[in-house]
């Protein structure tokens, strides 16, 4: 089936991943994945994880990795993506550098919040135009997030032309969220979230869901 060769969310290295990215690029072209995005934190808050890719310089150095990967395999497309916090409704990026320096932008929700505060944190990443996915969405949401709120971010998310993540280490979202992006026509991004090599390519059951409920997935490309 030709949706499981993605993996749109790996760590490598460069942020809290255990594997370099040649490693990856080996396994994933073995496993024959076809499009892979490294996904590495970039964090203000989380220094050590994250923190690392503030910098452009390191930005740059594994953007550089990336490519001389490409140039070497043809039969795998691996994107140049980041995990950016969304940080008090702000999305990270390396200093000085902007979101088309990437291939594949998720924002993601790393503290603890209120359904409030994620509510406001998640309109506002969609709404800045940084963001191509919104990262295991409802994962560090201390208490029920209220329906309305939810069917409101869904409803962005559309409008904006971002993905729902259907992320395999948070797992899935309810039934009644899935019905409603198929409803809204919701576009959704299937990664593993791999933090080592063994997870790479661990999408199953994401893409079988996405195939069930007929959701619409994005099938993004290099962009230069
Ligand atoms: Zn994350
Ligand atoms: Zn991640």
């Amino acid at each position: 089936m030709v949706h499981q060769m993605m993996d749109l969310h790996i760590h490598s290295v460069y942020s809290d991943g255990n594997a370099h990215i040649e490693d990856i690029v080996r396994h994933a072209s073995r496993i024959r994945l076809k499009i892979i995005a490294i996904t590495d934190h970039c964090s203000k808050t989380y220094t050590y994880v994250g923190g690392r890719m503030l910098n452009p310089d390191v930005a740059m150095e594994r953007a550089e990795v990336i490519s001389e990967v490409n140039s070497r395999y043809n039969n795998i497309v691996v994107l140049n993506g980041i995990e950016s916090d969304i940080d008090g409704g702000i999305v990270v990026f390396p200093r000085g550098l902007k979101k088309d320096f990437f291939d594949l932008v998720i924002g993601s929700i790393h503290k603890s919040v209120s359904a409030k505060v994620w509510y406001q944190w998640s309109l506002s990443a969609i709404r800045s135009g940084n963001i191509d996915v919104l990262g295991h969405p409802f994962s560090y949401v201390r208490e029920n997030i209220p329906f309305e709120m939810v069917e409101e971010v869904l409803i962005e998310l559309a409008d904006h032309n971002v993905a729902f993540e259907l992320n395999m280490s948070y797992g899935l979202p309810p039934e009644d969220v899935l019905l409603l992006c198929k409803e809204y026509d919701v576009p959704v991004s299937v990664g593993s979230d791999a933090h080592s090599l063994f997870n790479v390519g661990m999408v199953d059951a994401g893409f079988s869901v996405a195939k069930k409920f007929g959701l619409r997935i994005i099938r993004p490309q290099k962009r230069y």
